[in-house]
């Protein structure tokens, strides 16, 4: 073996791929060859750095986990700030509203309906008892599953953001 092909064959002798003849004629090549001898020695010292680097390269097991929490606690967040604007915004144009409908014609004519809600309740509580109330009722049952549900909504969407997670 010459040292071109002994070079050629470096690699593949590190990682135990040769076959007996070639790994014995490359090793007394290497008995005599100085040159061959730091060729390999290069390689050997190559991949142990290689080795070590990837090992300290190495990611802790839940780093993915932990990038993908923080990046989920970080939406929620955004999410609840974004609900509490729309709150504030709502709840803002809901007094704006009514202010301005009660001062307005519009307040007049909402009073008037209002009234004539009212007149219709019990008219209807007084027309058929058991009907108007089984309405009512379930008019009531029903803004109470709605408030309810939208503050289980919140308090749910509140509750993971407050859990910090830091990588
Ligand atoms: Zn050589």
């Amino acid at each position: 073996m010459n040292c071109e092909s002994v070079e050629d064959l470096l690699s593949a002798y590190m990682d135990d791929e040769l076959s007996t003849n070639d790994c014995h004629s490359l090793e007394e090549h290497l008995k005599t060859c100085s040159h061959c001898q730091n060729v390999l020695y290069e390689l050997q010292e190559t991949s142990r750095m290689v080795k070590v680097a990837w090992a300290e390269e190495q990611p802790r097991a839940d780093f993915e986990q932990r990038i993908i929490q923080t990046v989920q606690a970080s939406q929620q967040r955004t999410q609840v700030r974004r609900l509490s604007i729309l709150y504030l915004l709502s709840a803002l144009f809901g007094v704006i509203t009514l202010t301005s409908v009660l001062v307005s014609p519009l307040g007049i004519f909402l009073r008037a309906l209002t009234r004539l809600a009212i007149v219709i309740a019990r008219g209807l509580i007084s027309m058929s008892t058991s009907v108007g109330l089984l309405a009512l009722a379930g008019i009531v049952i029903s803004c109470i599953a709605l408030a309810g549900l939208s503050i289980v909504g919140i308090s749910r969407m509140l509750r993971p953001a407050q859990s910090e997670v830091v990588v």
